[in-house]
């Protein structure tokens, strides 16, 4: 008799082994095995119910041998049944054995055997079998059971294991995905094994062309600032045994041709025996603080440069002025001495433009309103200023007879004028026309300068408005300028609530700088 129980329990300990490596799922699992137990002492009816650690609940994990309507009143019966960790002792359950006793008379089951699934010396689980009264229901029959329930609690322990090593990736991945620093993981063969969006934006290659590609393809630097690449390092020996990470800095080339400025720290990782499996890279961006490095170091030659420009011019005629032996005709002192305000004139722009720039920067701008700005006397006095400083120019100022007083600050909106006019001068040495012209709509008031000369590539839009920042090109080399003045016209249009950009004329040469500005107090700032 025993020995047919144990050829039998073999068979079935066979079969659920074979459901526990099929990767079947847990209730899936569970169900075999309340299955097996059920048919094995050929009891009526079994169900399995696991304690839920997170929420201290029991649950309801298999059924077998109930029919639906049984089933349906079982389940509300051990809703809302908490324990303690404590008391989490299939002897210290009186309540849970209590209303599985309930449900045994309430489905004609009477007889019960308790199994308790053990992981350590923790209860996680019971399986519960239901006998009827009529047939005896063997209690040794619970050792030869243990077996099956052994079963039941590793598939438990898997699963849970399982869960929380897919939780852990799901965060790892969720971390990944949502830093603001490219993250890219390669494998040993330096090809993208992973790449986050952060990387995608960063460095131009879309997820799905970046994976699998060499590294460098991805990373091509067309100047590094730090001595060895990581395919160098790595001729070198790199990783050391407890070496630290490699740190490569420089510019690379996107797949768009557009370059920028990264850093990008690389980290080993070993396996147990010290082989490099993977290596994980954090890149960042480091193009603003280079231009801000640039900016500063310009800052330095533009002001030095700026300041002595007319120090010197100063110094000079007055020295020549005052000169005893020599006896300057009065128009000669006159023109001398004009040169002095002229310069003086530009040295004070400056320093002013500069105070200006300081005071954004430590947040004490403040504009000083009044309610009937005339931006066409500004625009009329602006050209008229300017004009009588060149001869090769045409001045065209354009106002509708409509265009409105606005609420603004004059003092700073003459210097937003005298910017814009002053640079539609400089950037058009050959000449050519000047215009300056207004447009209304209901709620804005636009106005433009514009010039037919050198002109300025589009892809400057970001730049051109930085603070000491002056394009490249002969002509800004050639002429005086600070770089501050559109940086300052941009902050106070901004001040005003309103916005300024440019356009480049083509076809035609030149530029057109527009800005719009509130038309109406109730809506500034
Ligand atoms: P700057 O003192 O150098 O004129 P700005 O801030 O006024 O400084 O202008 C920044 C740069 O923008 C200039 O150095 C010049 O390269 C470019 N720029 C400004 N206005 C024009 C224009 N109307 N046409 C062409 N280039 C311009």
């Amino acid at each position: 008799m025993l020995v047919d129980y144990r050829v039998r329990q073999r068979e079935y300990l066979l079969a659920i082994s074979r459901a526990l490596t099929a990767e079947l799922d847990l209730g899936d699992v569970l169900r075999i095995i309340v299955q097996a137990s059920v048919e094995f002492i050929s009891a009526r009816a079994g169900v399995i119910i696991l304690a839920d650690p997170t929420e201290k609940v029991f649950r309801i994990a298999a059924v077998y041998g109930l029919s639906r309507p049984q089933f349906d009143d079982l389940a509300p019966l051990l809703q809302g049944l908490a324990y303690n960790d404590d008391d989490i002792d299939s002897e210290l359950m009186p309540e849970l054995n209590e209303r599985m006793k309930r449900i045994a008379q309430a489905v004609e089951m009477p007889q019960l055997l308790r199994l308790p699934l053990m992981s350590g010396d923790m209860v996680i689980g019971l399986i519960y079998l239901f006998q009827t009264e009529e047939v005896r229901f063997s209690r040794d029959l619970a050792n030869l059971l243990q077996s099956f329930a052994d079963q039941a609690a590793i598939a438990v322990k898997n699963a849970r294991l399982y869960q929380q090593v897919s939780a852990e990736k799901q965060r790892l991945d969720a971390i990944l995905r949502q830093s603001a620093d490219g993250v890219m993981i390669l494998d040993a063969q330096l090809k993208a094994a992973v790449v986050n969006a952060a990387f995608s934006r960063l460095v131009g290659w879309s997820e799905e062309d970046a994976v699998g590609r060499p590294h460098h393809e991805l990373i091509q630097w067309t100047q590094r600032r730090t001595e060895v690449g990581l395919e160098e390092a790595l001729a070198n020996g790199w990783p050391l045994p407890g070496a630290a990470h490699l740190y490569v800095e420089g510019t690379a080339q996107r797949p768009d041709g557009e370059t920028i400025s990264l850093g990008i720290t690389y980290a080993p990782l070993l396996n147990d025996h010290g082989r490099m499996t993977n290596i994980i890279a954090n890149i960042r961006d480091l193009t603003r603080f280079r231009e801000e490095e640039q900016l500063h170091k310009t800052f330095i030659s533009v002001i030095s440069h700026e300041l002595k420009t007319p120090v010197s011019i100063i110094k000079g005629y007055a020295g020549t002025l005052r000169r005893r032996d020599a006896n300057w005709p009065p128009e000669v002192q006159d023109e001398y001495l004009s040169v002095i305000e002229e310069e003086s004139d530009r040295l004070t722009d400056l320093i002013d433009n500069l105070l200006e720039a300081s005071r954004l920067q430590s947040g004490a701008f403040k504009l000083e309103m009044s309610a009937d700005v005339d931006l066409i006397k500004l625009a009329t006095d602006s050209a008229r200023r300017f004009g009588s400083q060149t001869e090769r120019h045409r001045f065209e100022v354009n106002f509708p007879p409509d265009f409105p007083l606005i609420y603004g600050d004059e003092r700073r909106l003459t210097q937003v004028f005298n910017n814009l006019v002053s640079n539609a001068i400089k950037y058009s040495p050959g000449g050519r026309r000047i215009r300056i012209w207004g447009e209304t709509e209901p709620e804005w008031v636009t106005i433009s300068v514009s010039d037919e000369g050198i002109g300025i590539p589009d892809h400057e839009q970001r730049r051109i408005f930085q603070q000491f920042s002056r394009l490249d090109n002969a002509l800004s080399r050639k002429t005086e300028g600070s770089g501050l003045g559109l940086f300052l016209t941009k902050a106070i249009v901004e001040a005003h609530g309103g916005r300024i950009w440019f356009a480049s004329n083509s076809p035609e040469p030149g530029t057109t700088f527009t800005f719009s500005l509130p038309a109406h107090s109730d809506i500034l700032p």
